[in-house]
């Protein structure tokens, strides 16, 4: 691999499975690491990162999303899945990810629900 992809203005360069044939004949990716019975077809994207089953990626391994719910936000790609729909899901090394800046201003505050509301003034009713 060389280098990061430059991305301008037009669509991100289409990056290609760098294939090594197996001794069985199966194709296998040096980059994501991923296997084919038969040769990938050559506009499928690596995604530059080990590829895992959906279920296989280490427990480590986090999306984006599932970081978030826990007030982290994600650093490095190390891995991805694919899923049914054939979208790629980056993961982020929970032991990398870092606190969301804005944890603190998410938290809910005692004082947006004040306790007692002001008391209603008496009329001076006789
Ligand atoms: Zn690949």
């Amino acid at each position: 691999m060389t280098g990061k992809p430059l991305y301008g203005a037009l669509a991100p360069a289409h990056r290609e499975h760098q294939l090594q044939r197996l001794p069985n004949g199966d194709y296998i990716c040096d980059v994501c690491e991923w296997q084919w019975n038969k040769k990938p077809l050559p506009q499928w994207d690596c995604p530059e990162v080990k590829r895992y089953g959906w279920d296989t990626a280490p427990r480590y391994l986090k999306t984006a999303k599932q970081l978030h719910r826990r007030g982290l936000r994600p650093t490095k790609r190390r891995g991805c899945y694919v899923d049914l729909m054939n979208q790629t899901h980056y993961l982020y090394d929970i032991r990398e990810a870092r606190p969301e800046a804005n944890r603190e201003a998410r938290r809910p505050r005692a004082f947006l629900f004040p306790q007692a509301r002001k008391e209603k003034d008496h009329d001076n009713a006789n």
